[in-house]
């Protein structure tokens, strides 16, 4: 049996959660989750958003299950997400987002997929107040990250069947940095002839992917740029509640929704469990699982072509209507 970690977060989180582990239950997997809490609840009692102890459950068992955890601004704390990337190495960020049948978009045919470098660029958190009219933040980029994040990109196409590998940068403003990036994903483009290459610069991806997102297949970007992106792309096929996510090292893999922990309909019952199924499905490819990854998929799209859906997608179930429906149609 899989052990795995199971973070269930806070504001929706643990809604979502329930719903996930309800469903992969019910598709008749065994999973033994070792379940760890972290964000601003545990906070008063352990003093830290994210305690030691989820470190070592995720370092003991390889693989997490992340539903979204809030950082609270302004006290001090580092953002969860970041500090769990830097400490065990997530250096990948892998969004892939491809139309979901039932789910009406303005473009149905989007089938991309975002790897962003995860462990630096301005997330590096190197900031200085110069004076009190004046700040700076650092942009850190080095031929490392970029070198395994481009070749994540390229074995992730080579593995999937992808046929090209887009770069993403401002390398004609921050000739240094950016380019620096560029270069790292040239050196390693050499050793994948068999692979498509493609460079755009940030600020026209963006009008090309509103305009006519299938001409995209793998994009990989630093790390502010991916983030915006893959929100954007996340657009693309639904809205965040049907946008999956991982972070994946050499060691350790976390597989999360992209959206946050939406205060707003916490407790109301309301939210999507989508996106975080959809990041379970990646997770039990991850771990070898592709029977009951292809049978929860299954239900899933049977699901949305049904029109079942929740209110973020125009449809009127609640969160465990929704789940209730897709247990249904688990065949
Ligand atoms: P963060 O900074 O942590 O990403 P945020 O406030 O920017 O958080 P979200 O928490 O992701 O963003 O929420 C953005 C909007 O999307 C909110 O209105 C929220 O209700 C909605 N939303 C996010 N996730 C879901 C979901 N799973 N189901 C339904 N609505 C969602």
């Amino acid at each position: 049996m899989h052990t795995i970690t199971l973070i269930n977060g806070d504001g929706i989180g643990p809604e979502i959660s329930d719903s996930v582990v309800k469903i992969i239950e019910k598709s008749g997997l065994d999973i033994n989750w070792d379940i760890q809490t972290a964000g601003s609840d545990v906070i008063e009692a352990e003093g830290s958003p994210l305690p030691q102890r989820v470190l070592d459950s995720i370092k003991k068992n390889k693989v997490a299950l992340k539903a979204p955890v809030t950082t609270p601004i302004g006290k001090g704390f580092r953002s969860v997400n970041v500090q769990l990337r830097k400490s065990l190495d997530l250096y990948a960020n892998l969004r892939p987002c491809k139309n979901l049948p039932g789910v009406k978009t303005k473009f149905d045919d989007v089938d991309l997929v975002v790897v962003r470098e995860n462990t630096e660029d301005l997330y590096a958190g190197i900031e200085e107040q110069i004076d009190v009219d004046t700040a700076h933040s650092i942009k850190v980029i080095t031929r490392k990250a970029s070198e395994r994040i481009c070749k994540f990109a390229f074995d992730y196409a080579v593995k999937n069947g992808r046929h090209e590998v887009c770069v993403v940068t401002k390398a004609n403003i921050m000739k240094l940095s950016d380019g620096l990036f560029l270069e790292s994903f040239r050196d390693v483009a050499k050793n994948y002839p068999q692979i498509k290459t493609r460079e755009i610069l940030v600020d026209n991806l963006c009008m090309q992917l509103v305009q006519k997102p299938s001409q995209f297949d793998v994009l990989v970007l630093p790390n502010l740029y991916g983030d915006i992106v893959s929100d954007l792309c996340a657009g693309l096929i639904g809205g965040l509640g049907v946008a999956q996510g991982a972070n994946i090292g050499l060691d350790y893999a976390v597989f999360e929704p992209v959206h946050g922990s939406a205060p707003d309909i916490k407790g109301q019952n309301k939210a999507n469990p989508t996106a975080l199924l959809l990041s379970a499905i990646e997770m039990l490819k991850y771990i070898g699982e592709f029977a009951y990854a292809d049978k929860i998929e299954k239900a899933l799209f049977k699901t949305l072509s049904q029109g079942e859906k929740t209110c973020d997608l125009g449809g009127n179930l609640s969160t465990t209507e929704f789940t209730d429906k897709m247990i249904a149609n688990l065949e």
